[in-house]
């Protein structure tokens, strides 16, 4: 009988720990892929102040002196992910894509 209690008391146990842990399980955060991430808007306060264009063609030279032609995200040393992407992430944009023919005016050369 104390086995059959011990035995009881396990499973009660065990189930107990299978609800705790699928209980955590729901409450962390969902990682997301990079390609269900929101595109950035240069409208953003950030990408404001960064001066970012989801276009480099698009990028006036004259009020913005650094920018040089063939500088874009895509040559970037921030961009991150997938080279080939049309959007991808950005070291300075956090939880955001950038799109791979922009520019903002912190573009850093890859080495
Ligand atoms: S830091 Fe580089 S990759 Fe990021 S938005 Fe600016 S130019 Fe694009």
């Amino acid at each position: 009988m104390s086995e059959s209690l011990s035995r009881r008391a396990a499973l009660k146990k065990l189930a107990l720990l299978i609800g705790v842990a699928g209980a955590a399980g729901n409450e962390l955060p969902r990682v997301a892929h990079a390609a269900e991430l929101p595109h950035l808007s240069p409208s953003d306060p950030n990408a404001m102040a960064l001066a970012y264009h989801e276009s480099a063609a698009a990028v006036d030279a004259k009020q913005f002196p650094t920018y040089k032609p063939g500088q874009t995200c895509d040559t970037c040393l921030q961009l991150q992910g997938k080279q080939g992407d049309a959007w991808r992430p950005c070291n300075l944009f956090p939880g955001q894509l950038v799109n791979a023919k922009g520019w903002c005016r912190v573009w850093v050369p890859k080495n």
